[in-house]
């Protein structure tokens, strides 16, 4: 089984060890901008190379590093991409909990909000995710899914890789007869370089199991969403 996500080697400096367990909350600023919640000051990891960085890039950039505006930034931003990136340290298998259940029927958790990083702009993309199974004896308690979304999704991952993995890792964990994560997303390196396209979205989706064998299953799964208002 699948125990941390991968870390490629040249990822791998200056990240922390494996936490005891993923945080209750996830800290990513919510859109409202809310503040860092879960990581307390006691449990932050070591970001002196991270802050080093940001420096040099705000050197790099022209801004006056002992200006009142920029002193805390090297700090205050190595936190939020330690936040935005907190996925590597997930593990999938400990948030998963089962429970038995006779159960066999589809089960759709809708409307979960995610933040993603662009692996190739470093910029952030947000959106929804719904995800559907149908359980072979086991059900997962519910928070558990968007904990394990929300979690996948901070990692520097493209939209369709992460709809990917977090199927495949659903798979594993929890062996149903399938499952369907279905992401709309919007990229701010699509809103704010190049074409500039501020209202465009991007929907991927991942089938496994009997949702790509059933295609009536996956036409209920997305008719359960649209019935309900949804994206
Ligand atoms: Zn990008």
């Amino acid at each position: 089984m699948p125990t941390n996500l991968e870390l490629k080697p040249d990822m791998q400096r200056d990240i922390p060890g494996p936490m005891a367990a993923f945080p209750e909350s996830l800290t990513i600023p919510d859109a409202q901008g809310n503040p860092d919640r879960g990581w307390g000051k006691a449990h932050a990891p070591k970001n002196q190379r991270l802050e080093q960085v940001v420096r040099e890039l705000l050197i790099e950039l022209g801004a006056d590093i002992h200006d009142q505006h920029f002193r805390g930034t090297p700090a205050r931003v190595a936190r939020l991409y330690r936040d935005l990136t907190q996925g590597y340290r997930l593990k999938p298998d400990e948030i998963l909990t089962t429970f038995a259940s006779n159960h066999h029927e589809l089960i759709v958790v809708s409307d979960i909000n995610f933040y993603s990083l662009c692996p190739h702009h470093l910029l952030i993309y947000r959106g929804k995710m719904h995800f559907g199974y149908v359980p072979n004896g086991k059900i997962v308690g519910l928070s558990k899914i968007p904990r394990l979304i929300q979690g996948m999704a901070a990692r520097l991952i493209v939209q369709e890789d992460l709809v990917s993995e977090i199927a495949d890792t659903f798979m594993v964990e929890v062996n149903p007869l399938g499952c369907v994560v279905r992401a709309m997303g919007r990229h701010d390196c699509v809103a704010v370089r190049g074409v500039k396209c501020h209202e465009a979205a991007m929907t991927t989706v991942a089938l496994r199991g009997v949702f790509q064998e059933k295609s009536s299953l996956t036409e209920e799964f997305h008719q359960i969403l649209s019935t309900s208002g949804r994206p």
